[in-house]
């Protein structure tokens, strides 16, 4: 039991640093310099009593000391996210090499994922480590035949959109659109990489019901034509994962 607490706690801290990732890696500031973090509001330096996962941000109540700016509630749920993954993986896995790279390719994705929520785009690098780490451990023919899937899909999708939807619709916006983001395809490659063909269709499509709940609420509060749909992804790729639920089964 302690074992898991343990487990579960190292898990926090490397949230922390994941936090710093998603925060930096896309402005293109340097991982180590400066090495401490500071409020994005007033640049005041974060002591390390501050700077301790979920408690400090539960002492200043959500609040940076200095200036009383309120720090997004993002940081905690990036860290709770990678200390249950880290968790449920080493259950799955014990300790071994393969259980590294499973937690190094599910930390790329929780990176990936809130970097999308942000930007609705991400930098191509993030995307080949989690393509590498899966060819090393799942299965090659099976991320070409999911990628080339999602681009018969991309293809047909953006058609729809572009020449069916843009016509009812009358949304010239639409004309130009596509249908999925350039970042979903290989994630979609890594999905069958690691799952095969039964459970990477399930978890493809259990990504897709999942975003569909978003999507409605961005249609409706017409805030937001996009949603991120790397998070998605990636979560029905966990779910997956973890249960080995095929979702097909589950219907008949
Ligand atoms: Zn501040």
């Amino acid at each position: 039991m302690t074992i898991y607490l343990l487990v579960f706690l190292i898990g926090l801290v490397f949230g922390s640093f994941l936090n710093v990732l998603i925060h930096r890696l896309p402005l293109a500031i340097s991982l180590f310099k400066p090495l401490g973090s500071s409020c994005p509001y007033c640049n005041n330096q974060i002591k390390w009593y501050e700077n301790i996962p979920i408690l400090s941000y539960l002492f200043l109540k959500g609040k940076c000391s200095n200036c009383s700016e309120s720090i997004s509630i993002i940081y905690p749920i990036v860290e709770i996210i990678t200390a249950i993954v880290t968790l449920l993986v080493y259950m799955n896995f014990w300790l071994n090499w393969e259980m590294i790279l499973t937690i190094a390719l599910f930390y790329t994705l929780i990176v990936l994922s809130f970097i999308d929520l942000k930007y609705k785009a991400v930098p191509d690098y993030l995307l080949i480590i989690v393509v590498v780490i899966t060819i090393i451990l799942g299965n090659f023919i099976n991320i070409l035949i999911f990628c080339g899937g999602f681009v018969l899909l991309e293809f047909a999708l953006t058609f729809y959109i572009q020449n069916v939807k843009a016509k009812i619709t009358k949304n010239k916006e639409l004309e130009n659109q596509r249908a999925l983001g350039e970042g979903d395809m290989p994630i979609a490659g890594v999905i069958g990489g690691l799952l095969g063909i039964h459970l990477g269709i399930s978890a493809i499509f259990l990504a897709a019901l999942l975003a569909l709940l978003p999507s409605i609420y961005n249609l409706f509060s017409k805030k937001e034509i996009e949603t991120a749909f790397i998070p998605f992804l990636s979560l029905g790729l966990f779910i997956t994962f973890i249960t080995e639920f095929n979702i097909f089964l589950w219907f008949y």
